[in-house]
């Protein structure tokens, strides 16, 4: 049997590298003479188009976030003068801003490597809850589902009711859509008398454009028996990332070029460290490079089980905004709720100060059981926080129970700038 959608997912580092570099090096070659816009950022720069052939040249360009594009954008209708003029384009969607696109052919693979992963084949009629209405959501999952061999319900954004009719109807096997509305279509068929679990078909759920949160997803899987899977994709770029079977971070797409960079400087962070997701799509029709998604991840380096040999994006840690960097390392509230989640919810939070130069981290956390405090808990404690945030804590201070607020932020950052 298959194992991945197609051969590149197992190619060596090597040979993935090398295949990318040289992708890069003709797409940055090409915009330079077919696009004023891309020219006119690399001439700003003082960078010969020649000399980008490999992906850690790219760090010698400006990240342009999504507000940024916009902007350009507005200065000059529709794409910013980043489109290749001779390429017919197949497609055009838009994204709030308005910001425009001129998508990726339509022969393109798009979410297809992701479908497969999820297990979706020809065996499977899928129900397309993604809005078919100006964004690309609806058309480029439908292609993926397509090129996958699944029979696609384009159900778009139509109501609870009528999808919950769909699936009866239609003997839906997977779902493709938000996980929200998976899960308002789950209460409305309880309340049209169903039992989702013995009554429906539907054994598999693709997610994508809202965070998947445990619970969620342990209710889904458990309860309703739904396998789910995550994908994870930008307009601008087309898709990035999709988890496989291991559900152990998110395989890198084989078009793309993910870099995890420090937003204050547009340089890569070392490998692991947490920082922006930076995406360059590879293709010959928009050519935007170094798109800055907002989001905050870490690569995963090691082996994946599935057969993939592609890097991993571990998960989405929140947003640039939200994350406060700590001796060069950024540390995200959702970093913090995962430690909570370890420690019984654990109420806690954390201050950044500054003292003579150097940064300070110290966390508070409340007694709330009794071998709090102890030397063993705190080793552990210590410990556990070191792995999921990168960093060292300085000082640990207990608080009564009820002193820490729900409403007070996980991380506090007290230095002056
Ligand atoms: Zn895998």
């Amino acid at each position: 049997m298959k194992r991945t959608f197609d051969k590149k997912e197992s190619w060596s580092h090597k040979e993935r590298k090398a295949r990318q570099d040289e992708s890069l090096a003709s797409m940055v070659k090409l915009g330079y003479k077919k696009s004023p816009a891309l020219k006119k950022i690399l001439d700003a720069n003082n960078i010969n188009p020649r000399k980008i052939k490999c992906r850690e040249d790219l760090e010698s360009l400006p990240v342009t976030s999504r507000e940024k594009l916009v902007e350009m954008e507005m200065r000059q209708t529709p794409y910013a003068g980043l489109e290749n003029p001779d390429v017919q384009i197949d497609r055009i969607f838009t994204s709030p801003g308005p910001v425009y696109e001129p998508h990726l052919s339509e022969a393109d693979v798009l979410w297809a490597r992701a479908f497969f992963a999820a297990g979706i084949g020809p065996k499977d009629i899928a129900l397309n809850a993604f809005s078919y209405h100006l964004v690309a959501a609806g058309l480029t999952f439908h292609s993926g589902l397509r090129r996958v061999g699944a029979t696609v319900v384009p159900s778009g954004t139509s109501s609870s009711q009528v999808q919950v009719q769909l699936i009866k109807d239609l003997k839906v096997t997977a779902y493709v859509g938000t996980p929200s509305f998976l899960a308002a279509i789950i209460e409305k068929a309880k309340e049209m008398g169903f039992d989702f679990k013995k009554d429906f078909n539907l054994k598999k759920a693709c997610f994508a454009a809202e965070p998947l949160f445990p619970d969620m997803r342990r209710s889904f899987e458990e309860e309703y028996g739904i396998d789910t899977y995550q994908m994870y994709g930008a307009t601008e770029v087309g898709d990035v990332a999709y988890e496989c079977s291991q559900k152990n971070g998110w395989h890198i797409c084989e078009e793309t070029i993910v870099e995890i960079v420090d937003p204050a400087t547009g340089k890569n962070v070392a490998p692991g460290q947490l920082g922006e997701i930076v995406v360059t799509r590879l293709n010959d029709i928009f050519f935007l490079l170094r798109f800055g998604t907002g989001d905050l991840s870490r690569i995963i380096t090691d082996e994946c089980k599935c057969g993939r040999t592609s890097f991993r994006l571990a998960g989405i840690a929140g947003r640039i905004g939200d994350a406060v960097k700590v001796r060069g390392m950024f540390i995200a509230p959702s970093q913090l709720k995962m430690i909570q989640a370890k420690f019984n919810n654990l109420p806690l939070q954390a201050l950044v100060s500054r003292v003579s130069n150097d940064d300070v981290l110290k966390v508070k956390v409340e007694k709330i059981a009794h071998e709090i405090g102890s030397a063993a808990w705190e080793e552990k404690f210590k410990t556990i926080f070191r792995e999921v945030c990168t960093v060292r804590i300085d000082q640990l201070e207990y608080l009564n129970t009820g002193t820490i607020k729900p409403d007070d932020k996980l991380i506090v950052d007290g230095r002056k700038y």
